[in-house]
């Protein structure tokens, strides 16, 4: 309980997938989630005594270690090992740890409602980079989100230091604005993996893709709109703040098969953790 990952929310983390696919279970965008999280732990100044490969091979090593049969999530974590009273730990002693985490339920297609606030804002980057998967960098989202709750939405999305849509605390945020995506620039948010997939699959698909501010009213307004992550991974919204939208709506459908088959089929993608003939033994 005295281990400064708890006391100071220094522990760094990301959240990859495991899926069924024809060739047997995969994980999808392996690479991609292991960068991230060096880079993460690089913003916090924890060391990463393995390389990407050695990372992606234990994912599958657990993966492959609970049977699993269906689709998950894994969490690579790395935190200081020591209980260390001063806010800048002297020792540079880490560890890592890869888990699997069970899925709550299988994800669904339910539509959501979200809720801003003029003053539940993402901490500005200067004072923590977007792009770091800190513990800490949860405690304010945290708080927002249960406020959001409690007026009735599923979710919150934080508005960043220009008041302009940042994201949920967990997810990134998209409008479809005249036909075309809407979502926010990297300045103030996590580079979500779904959220680059999802804008690569709407440029397969020729939807046109504008990464730009999103203003509170083009979102309010927005023809549709959803949030994406790993774990979700493409939520349709039913309601934003007390305007009601059509959920989820023909370009949201379009874009969430794609990435559900892109998931499970995806080959440039995935990394295969078990053939089909050894896991079905
Ligand atoms: N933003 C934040 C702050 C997050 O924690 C997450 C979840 N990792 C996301 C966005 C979505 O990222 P991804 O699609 O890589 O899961």
């Amino acid at each position: 309980m005295l281990g400064h990952a708890q006391q100071r929310g220094s522990l760094v983390f990301d959240v990859g997938s495991f899926h069924p696919s024809a060739n047997g279970m995969t994980l999808f965008r392996a690479r991609e989630h292991v960068v991230r999280f060096r880079r993460s732990a690089s913003i916090v100044g924890l060391e990463l005594p393995y390389d990407d490969a050695v990372l992606v091979e234990a994912a599958a090593a657990v993966v492959r270690a609970n049977h699993a049969v269906v689709e998950g999530l894994i969490r690579w974590s790395v935190f200081y090992s020591a209980s260390e009273p001063d806010l800048v730990p002297a020792s540079g002693d880490t560890h890592v740890l890869v888990a699997l985490q069970a899925l709550d339920e299988p994800p669904s297609a339910k539509p959501i409602r979200v809720r801003f606030f003029e003053d539940a804002r993402k901490a500005a980057p200067d004072v923590l980079s977007p792009e770091a998967k800190a513990a800490a960098a949860y405690l304010g989202p945290l708080l927002a989100k249960r406020r959001a709750k409690s007026a009735g939405a599923d979710e919150i999305v934080l508005l960043d230091q220009d008041g302009n849509i940042a994201e949920a605390p967990t997810a990134n945020a998209f409008a479809v604005v005249g036909g075309a995506l809407w979502t926010p620039p990297l300045r103030y948010v996590l580079p979500g993996i779904t959220r680059a997939t999802v804008i690569s699959l709407a440029s397969e698909l020729g939807i046109a893709v504008r990464e730009e501010p999103l203003p509170r009213e083009a979102f309010l307004n927005a023809d549709e709109a959803f949030l994406t992550s790993t774990s979700l991974p493409l939520a349709p919204i039913a309601q934003i703040n007390d305007r009601e939208l059509a959920a989820p709506g023909p370009i949201t459908s379009k874009l969430r098969a794609s990435l559900l088959e892109a998931q499970a089929q995806r080959a440039a993608w995935s990394t295969l953790v078990q053939n089909a003939n050894a896991s079905s033994k």
